[in-house]
């Protein structure tokens, strides 16, 4: 499988750093996981044949990790293409289509043939030679997914957004590579949203990962580098990363 980061900011303006997406490549299916902002571009950037998207997984619905889905459907529909587009999300995923297609852009609903389907937890969704597991995250309110991703007798876990979760740390044990979020630095936050540095330390040494990439990174986690890798890699032998747009790996 080969992975590429296409996003790897947070709702925090960065002019180096697109909101959430990843493209997973297998031997015939390419998948998106989120599709935040910027996204699209850097799918441009890459030259990627948008039809040949098999499937997008939206982790969650807020604004920085499902804003270019529209831009998409326009791009798909502009430039002729004729397979289905499945979408998988969140129970919450029908109503937020009703929303953001029927009834703000109905124009578009009659363009393209988009499939809609709702992930129940734990359930294994197959498209084609990948599959993809969920778990439900620790995110304020809102119902979010994270994913494991297998093909080729490889993994990769994308926590999606989550503060410290026992059910995302059983889904990336043992994994291959372990894409977890890092939004903010060490400090006081609000309970039951995100991850900090010295809580990823605790996460990695029980999940066990092979590799970790760092990713959904606020501009003060990027200025932080060295001391965030120095925290997150203190009880692991893993290679433990901050991603960077566009940057991609092969498992
Ligand atoms: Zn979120
Ligand atoms: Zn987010």
């Amino acid at each position: 499988m080969k992975i590429t980061m296409l996003g790897t900011g947070t709702s925090y303006p960065d002019p180096e750093r697109v909101q959430s997406g990843i493209l997973i490549e297998s031997d015939n299916e390419n998948v998106l996981l989120d599709i935040g902002s910027g996204v699209l571009h850097r799918l441009t950037q890459l030259q990627f044949d948008l039809g040949d998207i098999s499937a997008i997984f939206i982790s969650h619905f807020h604004v920085d990790h499902c804003s270019d889905f529209l831009t998409l459907c326009q791009s798909m529909w502009l430039t002729h293409s004729e397979e289905p587009l499945r979408v998988y999300g969140p129970p919450f995923i029908h109503e937020w289509s009703r929303g953001v297609r029927d009834i703000a852009f109905p124009y578009l609903t009659e363009k393209l043939d988009v499939q809609i389907s709702r992930l129940n937890e734990n359930e294994i969704t197959q498209v084609g030679d990948i599959s993809v597991s969920n778990c439900p995250t620790i995110h304020s309110t809102v119902d979010t997914r994270a994913f494991r991703v297998e093909s080729e007798g490889k993994s990769i876990v994308f926590s999606s957004d989550t503060a410290p979760c026992r059910s995302v740390v059983e889904l990336a044990r043992n994994t291959d590579i372990l894409i977890h979020e890092c939004n903010w630095l060490d400090g006081p936050h609000p309970e039951g949203v995100h991850t900090s540095p010295s809580e990823l330390t605790q996460i990695i040494e029980d999940a066990d990962p092979a590799r970790v990439v760092l990713t959904h990174l606020s501009p003060d986690v990027v200025q932080n580098t060295e001391r965030v890798l120095e925290i997150v890699s203190r009880r692991t032998e893993a290679k433990v990363v901050l991603a960077h747009d566009l940057q991609s790996f092969e498992i």
